[in-house]
């Protein structure tokens, strides 16, 4: 295995590629497959090793047959714009590795916003997805549990942001927020599964997003992701990357 390992890819997601920038989180939310064993889908994304846009942008151009991925994706287990000048760095030279039509997309939590008050980094993706997951402060802390005090205010700051900075420049850059949708326990990680775990209002979110004039996704809960069986799709994988030196 490459180490770090920094890009994976989700199974039936074959025009897909994630890129693990980190494995820190200014959350512990409730659902985090980070809370679901060692692996994801088979892969090791909870490497502690820091990673500059230098190996990012390698461990892209090892990958073959690239004009095959339509969607690009920052998104691993932890926050990767608590990496801001990585992930924009990497994210502008990483695009001409893709065909034109290729998306490029960042998945937040919003809470980097905190150590980061910045949205400047907007004008290198072409969607932003960003995980609103509750309706109100005490629901967000109840399901996302931060480790830092006033984060729904981070998001929330995080969010007027964006919107600003997006019209007054004009820019075409999506942005859609998602809500996990807690309702099927047994797809929770084992330690959460004892007790009713607090659920998100999706209407009030709703109401939230549009407000923002942006869409809400709900999302289910990732099941299965920690099982033994996905090594062999993991492998089958990386052993399609060509070897880095
Ligand atoms: S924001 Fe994402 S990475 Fe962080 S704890 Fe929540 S689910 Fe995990």
């Amino acid at each position: 295995m490459d180490t770090p390992e920094i890009i994976y890819q989700m199974p039936g997601q074959d025009h897909r590629l994630f890129i693990n920038v980190v494995h820190a989180c200014p959350n512990a939310c409730l659902f985090c497959v980070d809370f679901k064993g060692d692996a994801f889908y088979g892969f090791d994304l909870k490497q502690t090793a820091i990673i500059n846009s230098d190996q990012i942008v390698s461990a892209i151009e090892h990958y073959p047959c690239r004009d095959n991925i339509a969607e690009v994706y920052f998104c691993g287990i932890g926050e990767p714009l608590l990496r801001y000048e990585t992930v924009v760095d990497a994210a502008k030279r990483i695009r001409s590795l893709f065909s034109p039509k290729t998306l490029i997309a960042v998945n937040t939590s919003g809470t980097f916003y905190k150590r980061h008050p910045r949205v400047d980094f907007v004008q290198h993706f072409d969607l932003i997805q960003v995980s609103l997951n509750a309706e109100s402060e005490e629901k967000y802390n109840a399901i996302c549990r931060p480790k830092v005090k006033w984060a729904y205010q981070a998001l929330m700051s995080f969010l007027s942001d964006l919107k600003t900075h997006l019209m007054r420049n004009d820019m075409t850059c999506r942005v859609e927020l998602s809500v996990v949708d807690t309702t099927e326990v047994n797809n929770l990680p084992i330690g959460e599964r004892g007790s009713t775990p607090p659920k998100p209002d999706i209407e009030q979110c709703k109401i939230i997003a549009d407000n923002f004039g942006w869409p809400l996704k709900v999302k289910k809960l990732i099941k299965d992701c920690e099982d033994d069986s996905w090594h062999k799709f993991a492998d089958e994988v990386r052993n399609y990357r060509a070897p880095i030196n």
